[in-house]
């Protein structure tokens, strides 16, 4: 089977005292179907590298590492081939920058962008995995207060 793996980000911050997680649609995708940004880690990249590189083509904000999350596992199929895909994810600071301005290059890979709760990620991403990722990073936050 063809293997895939990306590095993708939950990317936290603080609005009016509560936690929210940076969420993007891809491109394509119906309405309301709400995922973490995350892309191919390029050859030799570090996955938090690619991580960061993601978030800020996908998002448009800039963030500071915090700690890696964990690996979610997956597999789809695409033009008949099963893909089997791995992807990283790290918890990162929201640092700088606005929520939508997307490089014009990337621009066409994202429908739309928002600051979701944090506490409501199990109701609002798509993905099992990504839910788990958003939990953890909850709990991290959590535990630090
Ligand atoms: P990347 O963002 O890593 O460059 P991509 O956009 O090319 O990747 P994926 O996001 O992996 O590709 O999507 C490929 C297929 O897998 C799509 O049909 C998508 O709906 C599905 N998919 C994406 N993320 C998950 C997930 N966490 N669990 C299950 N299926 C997923």
């Amino acid at each position: 089977m063809r293997r895939e793996f990306s590095a993708g980000g939950v990317v936290v911050r603080q609005l009016r005292g509560r936690p929210v997680m940076a969420a993007i649609r891809p491109a394509g995708k119906p309405e309301g179907t709400w995922a973490l940004p995350k892309g191919l880690i390029g050859p030799g990249e570090r996955a938090e590298l690619t991580a960061l590189r993601e978030v800020a083509e996908e998002t448009g904000v800039d963030a500071t590492p915090v700690e890696k999350l964990g690996d979610i596992r997956y597999v789809y199929t695409w033009a008949g081939e099963r893909v089997f895909k791995v992807v990283s994810f790290f918890l990162f600071r929201y640092r700088s920058g606005r929520l939508g301005d997307i490089p014009a290059e990337h621009a066409h890979e994202v429908a739309e962008v928002r600051w979701l709760p944090l506490e409501e990620a199990p109701e609002l991403l798509a993905y099992n995995g990504e839910r788990e990722m958003a939990a953890k990073a909850l709990a991290r936050l959590g535990s630090r207060a």
